[in-house]
């Protein structure tokens, strides 16, 4: 850990002023002037923390300074064990934070309160006050291709009765594409919907310096860098095909997809500046994240919808509908029971459409770095639930049974399309349960290694 060359005190590094700066006796230095303390090892730089791990999920957070890690950012728990100073591998490069944890804060409030049926927990003062800047480990990707690149084409020759005959061709491009800086993040716990949702600048990124890090904390990785080679190079393959295909030669000779094949240049880690925090809901069973790019200051969180709010929005919606209705002129009561008939099938529509994103999303669809380690072990599917179902049920088939039977009072197709709509109301609330649970993750837990536990 680095101290104040002046007084020996604690130094921290503030994103405003990018310098290091000392609390005790105010000086400010250029971390990049500073010296560090970094060791040099059989070529090997190694980064020294104190270590603090969860007993509840097994997280472990790297503390660079003398405050102790009282709570988990992962899980919530408060329970962290400080284990003794570790040494590990220093990653290759750092993007330091450049926004300040206020200005992030201040992006975040913005962000939920655009969102109308954002519940009320989301905005609590003390769950903000839990952001924490934590460098996160990702992995950097470095492709290349020089020379000679080849792509099958073909061209139209003649017909000859039933025959088409086609000439083929051996499209030859000189290339020099070289992508630098595609990268992954490289941590099972934060999960990559969040990390796509904010993208870093990687060309702001420094050689590692440790100076960056007090005052904030750090991750280290749990997945293999390799995981996500191949999606990188993906996006170097797409992005060079797209450029491809612009030029006429490719569709002139009918080559739909002209490839590159690219080179691993190299591969590298980097700690990627990010402002984290865990929020659990309501029930205490689930929990949403939140993140904050801590170099552009880009907001990802997870937007739960409060079923009250909701309900409120609808019935100030609802009302001038109603009356629109009742000043057609050729209303009928049966009219509110297509009504409701409608309205149900749109419900169950919504239903299906989420269970099948609930169901993706448990099954980590999306998540290379956890399908790797996860997706052989368990496959759960929810489906339907019967007490949801029943809800639909009851509301579509009583008024398709006052369709049918045509009764002559008007208060038939009143009463049912009423109850119908209650219970289309009812089927809402648990409409609204499953779309929260696909925003929402289960606490983690304690990973349990070792053995079958398939389910
Ligand atoms: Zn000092
Ligand atoms: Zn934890």
């Amino acid at each position: 850990m680095s101290k104040c060359p002046h007084c020996g005190a604690e130094i921290q590094f503030n994103p405003k002023s990018k310098n290091v700066h000392c609390e005790y006796c105010g000086s400010d230095f250029n971390p990049k002037e500073l010296k560090t303390d970094i060791k040099k090892a059989k070529n090997e730089k190694t980064l020294d923390g104190r270590a603090f791990s969860c007993t509840q999920c097994g997280a472990t957070l790297l503390s660079f300074d003398e405050t102790a890690v009282t709570f988990c950012s992962y899980c919530g728990s408060q329970n962290m064990i400080e284990e003794k100073m570790i040494g590990q591998t220093a990653p290759d490069f750092i993007i330091p934070f450049s926004k300040t944890k206020d200005q992030c804060i201040a992006n975040y409030k913005k962000k939920i309160s655009s969102f109308l049926f954002c519940p009320g927990y989301m905005k609590s003062d003390v769950i903000i006050k839990k952001f924490r800047g934590i460098y996160m480990p990702y992995g950097i990707y470095y492709f290349e291709h020089h020379g000679d690149n080849t792509n099958k084409g073909q061209k139209y020759n003649h017909r000859s009765g039933d025959y088409v005959y086609y000439d083929d061709y051996t499209i030859h491009a000189n290339v020099d594409a070289t992508y630098d800086g595609i990268s992954y993040d490289l941590l099972s716990k934060f999960y990559d919907d969040y990390s796509v949702s904010i993208p870093f600048n990687y060309k702001e990124a420094e050689d590692f310096n440790p100076n960056y890090l007090p005052g904030f904390y750090a991750d280290s990785k749990d997945v293999d860098i390799d995981t996500y080679l191949n999606d990188a190079k993906k996006i170097a393959m797409d992005d060079s095909s797209r450029f491809f295909k612009k030029h006429s030669i490719y569709s002139k000779y009918s080559c739909h997809h002209p490839t590159v094949s690219f080179q691993v240049k190299d591969k590298k880690i980097g700690l990627f500046p990010v402002y984290f925090v865990s929020i659990m809901d309501k029930d205490k069973e689930h929990i949403h994240y939140a993140v904050i790019n801590g170099q552009t200051g880009k907001v990802a969180a997870d937007m739960p919808i409060d079923f009250f709010k909701y309900i409120i929005f609808s019935v100030v919606l609802a009302v001038p509908i109603f009356f629109l209705l009742n000043s057609m002129p050729v209303f009928l009561p049966v009219h509110i029971n297509i009504f409701t008939i409608i309205m149900s099938i749109v419900a169950f529509i919504i239903y299906s459409i989420e269970l099948d994103k609930l169901n993706k999303k448990d099954n980590h669809f999306n998540d290379k770095g956890f399908s790797k380690q996860e997706i052989n072990k368990k496959k759960s599917k929810k489906n339907m639930k019967f007490s949801y179902v029943i809800k639909f049920l009851i509301s579509i088939l009583l008024s398709f049974f006052v369709i049918i039977t045509s009764p002559v009072e008007d208060y038939y197709y009143y009463g049912s399309s009423i109850i119908g709509l209650i219970f289309i109301l009812w089927f809402f609330k648990d409409l609204i349960t499953t779309y929260n649970l696909t925003v929402s993750r289960p606490i983690p837990q304690l990973d349990k290694r070792g053995g079958d536990e398939s389910v």
